[in-house]
């Protein structure tokens, strides 16, 4: 089975993670900043935190954020439920804005709409990738005073307008996941990045415990204090040895991604099933998912289509369920809400594999059989 995604890890990541354990540290040691320093040689931002996973890092990026009880904040309904969940975490209410169909990223005028005297943030979603209308976003912020967080999970390597997403340039804090379908992997982890200096100060007291021993006032050498309830959000020496190391492989990784939708655009491209994604002007795509939509006489035999491919070995999946349709979330009062275009994105949507350790023959594989099983059903 060629599977949607997956890892790539070789020699040199091994040694480093070999070198890890056979030093004297095996958790928060220099590793950890040498891998914070290396996401903000990468991104262009100032700070970064390091935590263990993507989920980890929303959370505190949204507790740093001081969302609480009573909050509204904006989010995307396609997207991993972990998007909202940090909402949830904090006592807030996540309020879904609708998206633009074109890009499947949030739309800058469904957040406006949803924008009420409760709104105190907004956390886009950088889709399959793709990345969101920062510019717009950010101007919406700013005229409602709201906190930007963007969710970067699918979306290092890319750009937009010129400056790397995790630059923070329309934000004021980008979170990264490094777990194993990612840009890069640390097995599990992710990152916080800011260039504010007060919320940075926030979120490493979040990471471990709210505990800090920076303490002029303290009794003794030995003192520390707990200023905030923090977590143990902490990642390893081990995983950031990893995580410095696939660092170094990134533009390669995104390069290979590159060619893998370039080559599926060209495979596919006047087909009269599906559509192919789009890539806006103004982006350079870190290509974390290639989903392809059914055209709408099509749509009814998606899961014929999806089950006839996974039959033939094309791991393909659905990015994703909406999150309003999880049985939690309409257990929680949104059992009523509706988003027509990310409803009917969903209805259409499937995910063909790419990722870097993809050969060109599996590459040509998925382009043979999407065509056989595609083809079949033309009508
Ligand atoms: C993967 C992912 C996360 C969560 O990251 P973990 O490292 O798995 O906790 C959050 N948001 C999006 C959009 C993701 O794809």
């Amino acid at each position: 089975m060629i599977p949607y995604g997956k890892q790539y890890i070789d020699e040199e990541d091994i040694k480093e993670v070999l070198g890890a354990l056979r030093s004297d540290w095996i958790t928060q040691g220099p590793r950890v900043k040498e891998f914070e320093d290396a996401l903000c040689a990468f991104t262009g931002a100032e700070y970064a935190v390091a935590v263990s996973s993507g989920t980890a890092a929303l959370h505190i990026a949204a507790l740093s954020a001081g969302i609480t009880k009573g909050d509204e904040v904006i989010t995307s309904p396609i997207t991993f439920a972990a998007s909202a969940n940090c909402i949830l975490y904090c006592g807030g209410k996540p309020i879904f804005a609708d998206i633009d169909s074109a890009v499947v990223n949030i739309d800058p005028e469904e957040i406006e709409k949803e924008t009420t005297p409760m709104t105190k943030a907004i956390i886009p979603v950088h889709f399959a990738g793709h990345p969101c209308d920062m510019k717009k976003i950010n101007a919406i912020a700013k005229k409602y005073g709201l906190i930007v967080i963007e969710d970067a999970a699918h979306a290092l390597g890319a750009e937009y307008k010129g400056s790397k997403i995790g630059s923070c340039k329309y934000s004021d804090m980008t979170i990264l996941s490094f777990h194993p379908v990612k840009h890069i992997t640390t097995g599990e982890g992710g990152a916080i990045l800011t260039n504010d200096k007060a919320l940075y100060d926030k979120l490493v007291l979040f990471r471990s415990h709210g505990i800090t021993k920076d303490c002029p006032d303290g009794d003794g050498a030995w003192y520390y204090e707990m200023r905030k309830l923090g977590y143990n959000y902490r990642i390893t020496d081990i995983q950031c040895a990893l995580g410095t190391s696939q660092l170094r492989k990134l533009d390669g990784f995104i390069r290979r991604r590159k060619e893998i939708a370039e080559v599926y655009d060209n495979a596919f491209g006047d087909n009269s099933v599906f559509d192919i994604p789009q890539e806006s002007k103004e982006v350079s795509s870190a290509w974390h998912l290639y989903v392809v939509r059914l055209r709408e006489e099509y749509v009814e035999l998606r899961k014929d289509i999806f089950d006839e491919l996974r039959k033939k070995g094309i791991g393909v999946q659905v990015h994703y369920v909406p999150v309003h349709y999880h049985p939690y979330y309409r257990e929680n009062g949104y059992k009523d809400v509706s988003f027509p275009k990310a409803e009917s994105y969903y209805a259409s949507a499937i995910s063909l594999p790419v990722y870097p350790a993809m050969s060109d023959d599996d590459v040509r594989d998925v382009v043979r059989i999407v065509k056989e099983v595609t083809n079949k059903h033309l009508r």
